[in-house]
């Protein structure tokens, strides 16, 4: 079978991380043909805005696309491009998985988690009123007058909806794939104690879903609770679902339990496409020099071969993966038990090392 895949670079490590995941995927024998998007600075330097609708097309057209991460700058007015995408095309699932790495050393060996994240409301709905605006102002009046409670006049606010539909829809999700990978629990984590209306409405919605797979487990848990729970004993936890910030949150702090943000996949899944990619951020401090762990992208790529039903191509790029890890010779700095371990290899040398195993197993 042949497919057309969609691949966003993005910017900072980006280019570099998704290069190394094409090269292990081509070395598959794979019949791909990569169409490449630009979003984020190289989009801006190309088409002078930051996600061209150009791209936006391309993922509708091709259905599936994998892509690198893009710089968020912080407090400057345009929402992140990343959350532009997800909303744009309706990928309301965002899932995580945080698994163990045999042979990797963490503070935990046995981790089997998947964060399921709604993508597209929550906090990152990017509804803000900045302090001191007019309209700020008329928002806070009317909110006095309507809940009784006073806001100081300094006040900016950002707006946190949470409907019935997407709480519907991420539980089915996380159920529905607690079903197809035999998973036995699916734990909704909240903040309903304090948010009464809001997360509220996530948990009566999760717990109506519930009623309908009375062969998985289904449980609640306040999210302070959650994660001094996760760092004590991960292995109590199995499909966690999870509005769009305390996903984002969890998501990374499940990734420290494993291995850190280095060897943490994604995907963000919707009815009609899917956008795979690693949790991490750009770390433009990093960019062009050769140094991070490209492992994250290249499992992420392994999720993308899975959803694609290419199980035995995505099973030996895993395990490819896994073998390099385990060896532990041919590995970026942040995956050495020294960080300054002067025989860590670069970005590249990692991918090919597994494009080595991936050639001994085809
Ligand atoms: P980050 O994930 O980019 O980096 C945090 C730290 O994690 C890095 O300094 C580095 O020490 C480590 N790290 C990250 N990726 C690594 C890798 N592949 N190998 C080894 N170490 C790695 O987080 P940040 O610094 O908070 O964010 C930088 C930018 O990325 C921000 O603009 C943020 O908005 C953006 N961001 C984008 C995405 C996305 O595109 N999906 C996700 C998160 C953050």
């Amino acid at each position: 079978m042949s497919y057309t895949i969609t691949v966003i670079p993005g910017d900072g490590i980006g280019p570099e991380i998704v290069g190394a995941m094409q090269k292990c995927i081509d070395s598959l024998g794979l019949d791909i043909a990569w169409e490449t998007a630009l979003a984020g600075e190289p989009a801006q330097k190309e088409y002078g805005t930051l996600l061209p609708e150009e791209t936006l097309g391309l993922i509708r057209k091709n259905k599936i696309a994998i892509k690198g991460p893009i710089t968020t700058p912080v407090g400057s007015g345009f929402r992140s491009i990343n959350v532009a995408i997800r909303q744009a095309l309706n990928l309301y699932a965002c899932l995580r998985p945080a698994k163990s790495i045999p042979g990797l050393k963490t503070r935990y060996d046995d981790v089997d988690l998947i964060v399921v994240r709604e993508n597209t409301e929550d906090l990152y709905k990017g509804i803000e009123f900045d302090q001191g605006r007019p309209e700020t102002l008329k928002l806070i009046e009317m909110i006095e007058k309507y809940s009784g409670s006073t806001i100081l006049k300094d006040s900016a606010i950002t707006i946190k909806p949470i409907s019935i539909t997407c709480s519907r829809k991420i539980s089915r999700f996380a159920f529905d794939l607690a079903q197809k990978e035999n998973r036995k629990k699916v734990t909704a984590v909240h903040k309903a104690n304090i948010q009464k209306a809001t997360d509220g409405l996530f948990l009566h919605t999760f717990s109506e879903v519930a009623k309908a797979y009375p062969q998985i487990k289904a449980e609640d848990i306040i999210i302070d609770n959650f994660c001094m729970q996760t760092v004590k004993d991960p292995t109590r936890f199995d499909v966690l679902v999870l509005p769009n910030l305390y996903g984002d949150i969890v998501s990374d702090l499940c990734a420290g339990l494993v291995g850190g943000l280095g060897i943490a996949p994604g995907a963000n899944i919707g009815d009609e496409c899917a956008v795979f990619e690693p949790v991490h951020g750009s770390a433009p401090k990093y960019t062009g020099l050769n140094k991070v762990n490209p492992t994250a992208t290249i499992l992420s790529g392994v999720m993308m071969l899975r959803y694609m039903g290419e199980m035995e191509k995505a099973g030996i790029l895993e395990s490819s993966v896994y073998e390099v890890i385990r060896e532990g010779k041919s590995v970026t700095y942040d995956l050495k038990p020294d960080r300054n371990d002067p025989s860590a290899v670069g970005t590249e040398e990692m991918a090919e090392a597994i494009i080595e195993k991936i050639e001994e197993k085809l």
